[in-house]
């Protein structure tokens, strides 16, 4: 969907509605798909004392393998964008401008690399997924697997502790 913006940019006290679906179904990430369902986005473009700003949420519904069982994991999100529409960029350190060329705005285009951008590093079944064993293979969520675990040495601990934080 691509908004015509001509003449919005400078001029009144001016607002569009928006309320659209856009579908992300088809695109993949290194083959897989993690979009279950079309987005539905919902916002406005206000131009307001010569300042004209987007701000948008997008709810999203990704599908996708949890990240330590690999269970498969629907997780609804709310993406909020927030920009400052701009048809020319002189500081180029603000991140929140978004430059708008021909007064047209790709809303296709700017959702999905925004919503890109801010889902979470780690897709969990649960924050408290237990995660697989690394000895026997079997799914630790539905049950102890028996096997030996060996205690780690504290400062050992500490590292892994320190590692698993940072990935
Ligand atoms: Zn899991
Ligand atoms: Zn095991």
């Amino acid at each position: 969907m691509v908004l015509n913006l001509k003449g919005f940019l400078n001029g009144g006290n001016r607002v569009i509605e928006i309320n659209t679906t856009l579908d992300f179904t088809n695109e993949e990430f290194s083959g897989v798909r993690l979009f279950a369902k079309p987005t539905a986005v919902v916002g406005k473009v206000v131009n307001k004392a010569d300042v004209t700003e987007l701000s948008l949420v997008c709810s999203v519904v990704i599908n996708k393998p949890c990240d330590r069982c690999g269970k498969e994991t629907v997780k609804q999100l709310q993406i909020p964008i927030n920009r400052i529409l701009v048809s020319e960029i002189s500081d180029d350190e603000n991140v929140d401008l978004l430059l708008i060329e021909n007064d047209e705005l790709d809303l296709y285009e700017v959702c999905f690399s925004e919503i890109l951008l801010a889902l979470p590093m780690k897709h969990l079944c649960s924050n408290d997924c237990k995660g697989i064993c690394p000895s026997c293979g079997k799914n630790l969520n539905e049950g102890d697997c028996g096997c030996v675990t060996k205690s780690v040495d504290p400062r050992l601990e500490a590292l892994l502790k320190l590692l698993e934080a940072e990935d």
